[in-house]
């Protein structure tokens, strides 16, 4: 091959590299405004808000080094914004509301709110009957084996994910109670319940006290959780408001 067509050749690979790279960098910044504005990510016992989060936590991943579920994960690049920052994907892994939460007291810069203490002072979102059809409770259909399965899968390799699994492995071929009896609060009663309605169903009511912690979305044993958790959402935010519109 000729010399300069050997130097247009890469000097055209260099431009199209500098050019996707242009693109996928350009891509990030102008549209993760966008991405941030459809997502609400639920982050981690503590966090401030969404902006000021993202502007405080430098990345470091303390929080995720010291919980002992393997409820935290960093961001990656496929997350479309705030790449390194920790959240949560409740489906996987709830957070456990450890008593002292250690990953708030991890966090060196503020981002996770050092005034969040304790389980109750959390704030990460609200738990929301999102499919009551399909509702174990509701159908009365006992809790399937594979549904217990599922959770196996999950990271579980310390004392206390053992200990979760223990507690689930109880309600094989039992009514679905998981949600409200599995719900880590030290007063779960606050935050959820089952309750029989007067037509004869019963069925999961969230309340007031509920932190969005996520354990609930985790461990419903329906294929589409019918229980999620709203991030960033409060019992004010979304049934308050809901009630009196
Ligand atoms: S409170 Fe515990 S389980 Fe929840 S994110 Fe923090 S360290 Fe992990
Ligand atoms: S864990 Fe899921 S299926 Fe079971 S009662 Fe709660 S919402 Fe219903
Ligand atoms: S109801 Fe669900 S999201 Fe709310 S605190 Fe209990 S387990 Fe967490």
């Amino acid at each position: 091959m000729a010399l300069h067509v050997k130097q247009e050749r890469r000097e055209f690979i260099q431009y199209s590299t500098l050019g996707i790279l242009g693109l996928v960098l350009g891509g990030g910044f102008f549209g993760a405004p966008y991405l941030k504005a459809e997502e609400k990510r639920l982050r981690p016992p503590g966090a401030v808000e969404e902006d000021l989060f993202l502007s405080l936590c430098i990345k470091c991943g303390q929080c995720l080094q010291v919980c002992p579920y393997h409820s935290i994960e960093l961001a990656d690049f496929g997350k479309g914004y705030g790449m390194g920052t920790p959240y949560i994907e409740a489906r996987q892994r709830g957070c456990y509301l450890c008593g002292a939460l250690p990953c708030v007291l991890a966090c060196p810069t503020g981002a996770l709110d050092h005034h969040t203490e304790k389980p109750e002072d959390v704030k990460m979102g609200i738990a929301v009957l999102a499919s009551p059809k399909t509702c174990l409770a509701v159908t009365r259909e006992a809790v399937p084996k594979e549904s217990i399965e599922r959770i196996y899968s999950h990271p579980h390799t310390r004392e206390l994910e053992e200990e979760v699994l223990e507690k689930l492995s109880k309600f094989e071929g039992k009514p679905c109670t998981i949600c409200a009896d599995m719900c880590p609060l030290p007063n779960p009663l606050s935050a959820i319940e089952m309750v029989t309605t007067e037509m004869g169903i019963t069925k999961p009511l969230i309340k007031s006290g509920c932190v969005g912690c996520g354990v609930c979305e985790e461990l419903c044993p329906v294929a589409t959780p019918a229980i999620i958790v709203m991030p960033r959402e409060s019992y004010d935010s979304y049934y308050t408001k809901r009630e009196n519109s």
